[in-house]
C-alpha cells in the first residue's frame, strides 16, 4: 500500500523517533527532551501519511485540523494539572472512537465486495471490540474523574455474569463479523455490546483505581490502532499502536503492584470488590479542630515532623507555601520530611513535581514504604489535602473499597493534624476514620490560606528550640 520512498522515510524516522522518546521519557532528566523528539516524531507522522496517494481531499483535511486546533490548543493551555487525567481520559476515548469508526468503514467496504474470512476482516473484528469499548470505558472513566458521576463503585447483584455475557456476545459477533464481513444489523448489534461492554468494565471500578484504569485504556488504545494498522496495512500505525499498547499495559501492571491490586481485577472491571457500606454523609460524629495559631503552636514544639500532601495541596497551589512553612520550622530545628504515596494527586508523580517547584531539596522528598516505618516515632503527621492515601480503612477493614491499597500509616505518629475544607470524603468517596481519632486535630480550611497563617504565626511566635 505503501509505494512512496518519501513516505516509508518519514515513517521509519518517526518509529524511531517514538522510541528514543518513550526511552527518554522514562527518566526525569531525559523527559524533556523525549517530549520534543516524540512531537518531532508526530509531525513526521502526519506529513508522511498527507503524502499518501490515497488521500483524496486535502481541503477536508485542513477544516478538521483548523477546528481540531481550534479545540486542542486552549484545551492544552488552561487545563490545570489537576484535570490531567481526565484529559487523558478523553484523548483516549476520541483515539479509540477515531479508530473504531475506521474500522466500521473498512467493514462496510468488505461487505460490499463480498469479502470472506480474510486477516483484515479478523484485525477489523479485533480492533472495532478494543476501540469501542475503549471509547466508552473512557468516556465513563472521564466522567468518574471529573466527579460527573459517583467515584464509589456502581456494584449491583449478578454484575460478573452479566459482564461475563456481554463480553462473549460481543466476541462472538467480532468471530461471525470476521469469517462473514457484513454491514448490517449484526454490524450494529456488535457495535452497541462493544461499547456497552465498556461501560460496564468501568462502572464496578471506584475513584482510587482509577490511575491503574486510565493506563489500561492507554494500552486497549494502543492495540486498537495497532490492529487498524494490520487491516490497512500501515507499518507507522502497527509500530506506535504496538509501543502505546506495550508501554501502557507496563504502566497498568507498575500501578496495581504499587497499589497492591490484582491486574485480573482491574482488567476485568473490578471483579470481586466489596464496597464498605458507610459513605459521604453518614451520621454526624465529633471531631476535634484547632487555629492557626494552636497548630502552629503544636508545630513549633515538635522534634520532627512529617508532611503528607495530597490533591488538596495541588488545588490550592499551596506548595510554594509549604516551602515557606518548612523552611521556618528547620529554621527552629524542627527535622521536617514530606511522606509521597505513589497515587497522592492526579497523576503518578504529581507530589514530586509540586514540591520540586517549590524548591524543596529532593531528599526531604521520602517514599512511602521507607516513611511508614518512621511514624511512630514522628510527633506531628500534618496531612494536607490529602485523602485517600491516608486512610487507615484500607489496611484495616477487607470491606473497604480501598481495601489492601498501601496507605502512608500518618495515624501512626503520635499526633496528627489535617488541613481541608470540610468533612467531605476524598476522591474513593469513603469515610476516613483518621479525623475521628483522639490525637488527630482537623485544621480547616484552604490549604494555601491555612499554611500561609501557620507561617505568620510561627514568624511571630517566640520559638521554643
Ligand atoms: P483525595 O482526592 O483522596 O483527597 C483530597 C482531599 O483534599 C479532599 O478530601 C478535600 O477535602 C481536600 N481538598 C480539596 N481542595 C482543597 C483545598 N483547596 N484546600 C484544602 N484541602 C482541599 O486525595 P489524595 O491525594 O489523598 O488521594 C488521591 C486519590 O486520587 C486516590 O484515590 C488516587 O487513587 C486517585 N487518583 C490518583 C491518580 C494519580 O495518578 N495520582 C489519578 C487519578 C485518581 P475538602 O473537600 O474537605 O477540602
Amino acid at each position: 500500500m505503501i509505494g512512496n520512498p518519501l513516505v516509508e522515510a518519514a515513517y521509519l524516522v518517526a518509529a524511531i523517533c517514538f522510541i528514543l522518546s518513550l526511552m527518554w521519557m522514562s527518566h526525569p532528566s531525559t523527559s524533556r527532551r523525549g517530549v520534543f523528539v516524540g512531537e518531532f516524531g508526530m509531525l513526521l507522522a502526519i506529513v508522511g501519511t498527507l503524502l499518501l496517494k490515497e488521500v483524496v481531499d486535502y481541503k477536508l483535511i485542513a477544516a478538521a485540523l483548523l477546528l481540531g486546533s481550534a479545540i486542542g490548543v486552549p484545551l492544552a493551555y488552561m487545563m490545570p494539572m489537576t484535570a490531567i487525567p481526565q484529559r487523558t481520559a478523553i484523548s483516549h476515548s476520541l483515539g479509540a472512537l477515531a479508530v473504531a469508526l475506521i474500522g466500521v468503514v473498512e467493514m462496510t467496504k468488505l461487505a460490499a465486495a463480498g469479502a470472506a474470512l480474510s486477516f483484515a476482516s479478523a484485525a477489523l473484528g479485533f480492533e472495532m471490540l478494543l476501540g469501542f469499548l475503549t471509547c466508552t470505558a473512557s468516556v465513563l472513566a472521564f466522567a468518574k474523574l471529573q466527579e460527573l458521576v459517583p467515584t464509589r463503585p456502581m456494584i449491583f447483584k449478578g454484575q460478573q455474569a452479566l459482564n461475563l455475557v456481554v463480553f462473549l456476545a460481543a466476541v462472538s459477533c467480532a468471530v461471525v463479523l470476521a469469517l462473514h464481513p457484513q454491514s448490517g444489523p449484526l454490524l450494529i448489534a456488535f457495535v452497541a455490546l462493544s461499547a456497552l461492554f465498556g461501560l460496564m468494565l468501568v462502572a464496578p471500578i471506584g475513584g482510587a483505581d482509577m490511575p491503574t484504569v486510565i493506563a489500561l485504556l492507554n494500552s486497549y488504545a494502543g492495540l486498537a490502532a495497532s490492529a487498524m494498522g494490520f487491516a490497512l496495512s500501515n507499518k507507522l500505525l502497527i509500530i506506535t499502536g504496538a509501543l502505546d499498547g506495550a508501554s501502557g499495559f507496563i504502566l497498568a501492571v507498575i500501578m496495581c503492584k504499587a497499589m497492591n491490586r490484582s491486574f485480573a481485577n482491574v482488567m476485568f472491571g473490578g471483579f470481586g470488590q466489596v464496597v464498605e457500606g458507610a459513605g459521604a454523609g453518614g451520621e454526624a460524629r465529633p471531631v476535634r479542630s484547632a487555629s492557626q495559631e494552636d497548630a502552629a503552636l503544636m508545630l513549633e514544639n515538635a522534634a520532627s515532623v512529617v508532611i503528607v500532601p495530597g490533591y488538596g495541596m495541588a488545588v490550592a497551589q499551596a506548595q510554594h507555601k509549604v516551602s515557606e512553612l518548612y523552611q521556618t520550622l528547620q529554621n527552629k530545628g524542627v527535622d521536617v520530611r514530606f511522606a509521597i504515596h505513589p497515587v497522592a494527586g492526579r497523576m503518578p508523580g504529581h507530589m514530586n513535581v509540586l514540591l520540586a517547584e517549590a524548591n524543596i531539596p529532593y531528599e526531604r522528598l521520602i517514599e512511602m514504604d521507607e516513611i511508614n516505618g518512621d511514624l511512630p516515632t514522628t510527633d506531628v503527621a500534618l496531612i494536607i489535602g490529602a485523602n485517600d492515601v491516608v486512610n487507615p480503612a484500607a489496611r484495616d477493614d477487607p470491606k473497604s473499597a480501598i481495601a489492601g491499597m498501601p496507605i502512608i500509616e500518618a495515624d501512626r505518629a503520635k499526633a496528627v493534624m489535617v488541613i481541608k475544607r470540610s468533612m467531605k470524603p476524598g476522591f474513593a468517596g469513603i469515610e476516613n476514620d483518621l479525623y475521628y481519632l483522639d490525637k488527630t486535630h482537623m485544621l480547616f480550611g484552604d490549604a494555601k490560606d491555612f499554611v500561609a497563617g501557620m507561617v505568620k504565626e510561627l514568624a511571630g511566635g517566640s520559638g521554643m528550640h
